[in-house]
């Protein structure tokens, strides 16, 4: 069994659309927030290596015109200038010995740092390496470069200055990658709430609708051609049920009353044998009568089981090749004496080669004899009934013609449902079933049945059926 309770495990699509995008605005964020950080980083430290480059290759001119009294001047100069903490600056013999260096009593630790960078062979070489001293909580970027192989000269600058700011950026970038994703959690609810509010407008109308309101509608609305076509999937499913519904009710109330009629009789006569002895004629009439209503009675039900069961897919077909010509030739010979009886002319126009067909032969020759039997049933004495067959390309056309009663143009197509009769032939015997049956045989037989008709002229039963 179905339960119609929501299960309380399951999100709903708007918790689920709105987590998907929160996460989808984070990753996003996230890959933002790192390439932006990263790049900073790089272009930050290429303009710090430009600025360190420029004022070493300064420096070595100073050194190539000055000599080393001159560097010694601006060593001075520049410390002072920046700040010992800030910057340094060493004069390396072409050995690795420190011929002359500015302040470094600031720098705790850089010694180590400064040894373990890699020297520079090739003339004119510059150099860039970042070091980690303990006497600067983050970094510094050094610049050597090779004096054409008569020394190494190097500048040391402290990043602090630059991590500083490069941390405000991004606090900068986190705050607004916060803010971002709670905007986008918040607009994701909104967009997922608007979005479904269509879906929860067109389940409250269907959940509205019980036994009693089947004609109720979903209306149209505004939210999306999507929903539009959901409430006119929603609406069709209704219409056939409603249809559904009514032709069950039709087909009740058909058979409460051809039940009723037989039944009456045969209480009837029970009434009659219960007033007092009667004679053995009378007997055997009243027992004739009763096996009759019964017969009537089991062909009713019978005709209606076969019914159901073709429509519902459940009957077996026995699925044969038939010689489609012979079956007709047979069929017009078992009616012939029908005909003759009703002084009512029936020919047959068949061709003289079999046509060949895959189905099950005794349902379609019982299609046949029914529509041959209406012909007959329907056309008043002195007419005519005729059946043709003619073989189109790949189907096999069959015509049950008479020049009967007709049926009212009202009424075609009617004539096809359960135990439909027309206004005119009720008084005519018959349970309304035949022409139901045999639709539902053609059908499954992926042919079709169809009737041409003109009250007081007469009708055309068109049976075609795929050749094989
Ligand atoms: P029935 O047992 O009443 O003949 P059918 O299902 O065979 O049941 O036919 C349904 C109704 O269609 C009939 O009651 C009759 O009113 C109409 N009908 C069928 N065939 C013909 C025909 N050849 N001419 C006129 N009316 C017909």
């Amino acid at each position: 069994m179905f339960s119609n309770k929501p299960s309380v495990h399951v999100p709903t699509v708007v918790t689920r659309l709105t987590w998907r995008y929160v996460l989808i605005c984070t990753l996003f964020c996230v890959a933002v927030f790192a390439i932006v950080s990263v790049r900073l980083k790089a272009s930050a430290l290429k303009r710090i290596d430009q600025v360190l480059e420029d004022e070493l290759r300064e420096f070595a001119d100073l050194y190539a015109v000055e000599g080393i009294t001159g560097l010694t001047a601006e060593f001075e100069r520049e410390t002072r200038a920046t700040g010992a903490e800030e910057l340094f600056c060493r004069l390396l013999s072409p050995q690795g010995n420190v011929l002359l260096s500015s302040d470094l009593s600031r720098w705790a630790g850089i010694h180590e740092q400064l040894a373990a960078v890699r020297f520079l062979s090739r003339p004119n070489q510059v150099g860039f390496a970042t070091l980690y001293p303990d006497s600067h909580p983050l970094n510094a970027r050094l610049a050597s470069i090779n004096l054409d192989g008569k020394g190494i000269l190097q500048l040391g600058m402290s990043l602090l200055r630059e991590n500083r700011s490069h941390q405000r950026t991004r606090r900068i970038l986190i705050a607004g990658s916060l803010l971002m994703i709670l905007l986008s959690t918040c607009a994701g609810l909104l967009i997922a709430r608007q979005a479904m509010a269509g879906v929860r407008r067109v389940t409250r109308t269907v959940g509205d609708i019980r036994r009693d309101n089947l004609y109720q509608r979903v209306p149209p609305g505004s939210e999306g051609l999507e929903i539009n076509e959901l409430a006119d999937a929603f609406n069709r499913m209704l219409q056939r049920i409603e249809t559904l519904i009514e032709e069950i009710k039709d087909v009740s109330d058909n058979v409460a009353h051809d039940l009723r009629s037989p039944i009456t009789r045969m209480r009837g006569i029970a009434e009659t044998t219960l007033t007092g002895p009667q004679d053995s004629d009378a007997y055997r009439e009243m027992g004739l009568t009763i096996l009759e209503e019964c017969d009537r009675l089991t062909e009713m039900i019978n005709t209606m089981l076969e019914i159901s069961r073709c429509e519902s897919g459940a009957f077996e077909m026995n699925r044969e090749t038939i010689n489609l010509t012979d079956l007709l030739n047979g069929a017009v010979e078992l009616f012939h004496p029908v005909a003759e009886e009703q002084n009512i002319r029936l020919r047959s126009d068949l061709p003289n080669i079999p046509l060949t067909i895959r189905g099950d032969k005794s349902r379609l020759q019982r299609v046949i004899a029914n529509l041959l039997d209406n012909a007959l049933k329907y056309t008043p004495t002195g007419g005519t009934v005729e059946l043709t067959c003619r073989k189109e390309t790949d189907r096999i056309q069959v015509d049950v013609r008479d020049s009967g009663i007709g049926i009212a143009p009202a009424e075609t197509d009617r004539i096809f449902e359960r135990f439909y009769r027309c206004e005119k032939s009720r008084s005519t015997p018959g349970n309304g079933l035949g022409l139901s049956l045999a639709k539902t045989v053609i059908d499954a037989h992926g042919g079709t049945l169809q009737v041409r008709s003109v009250p007081n002229e007469g009708s055309v039963f068109t049976v075609t059926l795929p050749s094989g």
